[in-house]
């Protein structure tokens, strides 16, 4: 392979990206350069829009045009009032939740869970879950975090957190294997998990 600076680096980020390895990397990049213009021109600024115009809520951790503004009561995005909060750890989660239509309600995405590697729990959006709770009119926080460790720990503190607020709490049924990641789940498994959703009881210390 000739050394050419900007292919190299190229494939070098292509192959961070998810499944996909220095291999699957320099077949991309050998499409995009035979395909300059229907691939590599649109793709290029389809990714500047993303870069410009796309952010995470602080708030919510939706994703969301940059230029709109998410408030504590009003997620500018969504018209209508909901009376359920589902906790997600990830994007990928809500989607999967969205295209299920299991669901009717906001989604507030965590970022991650308390515990997996490098994850500061300061870096998860749950302080301001806690402060949507307290302003929103909310009826349910419903706990859909994946069936790890890691996910049950970040739901047990976030029941925990919640615990002085008249909010019912749930989390998803057992229909969830162990170690089940939600964005990995069928739509009957995720229907089933949400269906039979466990009430938690709130300790009343
Ligand atoms: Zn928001």
């Amino acid at each position: 392979m000739q050394n050419i600076t900007e292919i190299e680096e190229l494939i070098k980020l292509i192959s961070r990206l998810p499944g996909l390895g220095p291999k699957s990397a320099k077949r991309i990049v050998l499409k995009l350069i035979n395909n300059r213009d229907e691939l590599t021109k649109p793709l290029a600024k389809s990714l500047a829009d993303v870069y410009k115009n796309i952010s995470r809520c602080q708030i919510c951790g939706t994703l969301k045009p940059t230029l709109i503004e998410c408030s504590f009561n009003k997620c500018n995005l969504v018209k209508k009032k909901f009376d359920k909060i589902c906790v997600v750890e990830n994007i990928a989660d809500q989607w999967s939740i969205e295209s299920s239509s299991i669901f009717e309600g906001y989604f507030h995405i965590l970022g991650g869970t308390i515990g997996s590697s490098g994850q500061k729990k300061e870096h998860l959006l749950i302080e301001s879950l806690i402060q949507r709770v307290k302003n929103e009119k909310i009826d349910e926080v419903i706990l859909a975090t994946s069936a790890t460790v890691e996910g049950q720990t970040t739901a047990y503190y976030i029941q925990d957190s919640l615990k002085y607020f008249n909010v019912k709490i749930s989390k998803l049924a057992q229909g969830l294997p162990v170690g089940g990641e939600i964005e990995s789940l069928d739509d009957g498994t995720l229907y089933s998990a949400f269906k039979n959703r466990i009430g938690l009881k709130l300790d009343s210390d």
